[in-house]
């Protein structure tokens, strides 16, 4: 379903696009900002990463630091990747949930 949104078959508030990274508004968000940081390629999961994507997972990281600056939120943010049904994940295309605007609890749920 990200892969659509990335080639652009599927709407979604994109924030942020160049040819390995797609950044989108989340469609329930959780806190007051919540956007997802996904690559291009489909990699399902993290636990499916390769040596062969260390450089763009780097680029998310790169660019949810970006986008936590023009969207206002440098001062806290959390990154959340969910990797398998265990850990709550429901969307088979990898991705991380870049959120802000409310204070966060620790440990997660
Ligand atoms: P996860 O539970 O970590 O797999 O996160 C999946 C996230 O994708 C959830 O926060 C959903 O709200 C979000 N989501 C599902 N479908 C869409 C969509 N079409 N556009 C934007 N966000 C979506």
């Amino acid at each position: 379903m990200f892969c659509k949104i990335a080639n652009g078959e599927l709407k979604s508030e994109i924030l942020y696009s160049d040819e390995e990274v797609v950044a989108f508004k989340d469609i329930n968000p959780q806190a007051p900002v919540h956007v997802l940081v996904i690559p291009r390629k489909h990699i399902s999961k993290h636990s499916e990463i390769t040596q062969e994507d260390q450089a763009v997972i780097g680029k998310m990281h790169l660019v949810a630091k970006k986008l936590a600056e023009d969207l206002g939120i440098s001062d806290g943010y959390r990154l959340v990747i969910n990797c398998g049904e265990r850990a709550g994940q429901t969307v088979w295309h990898l991705h991380m949930h870049l959120l802000g605007g409310r204070e966060f609890g620790w440990p997660p749920g």
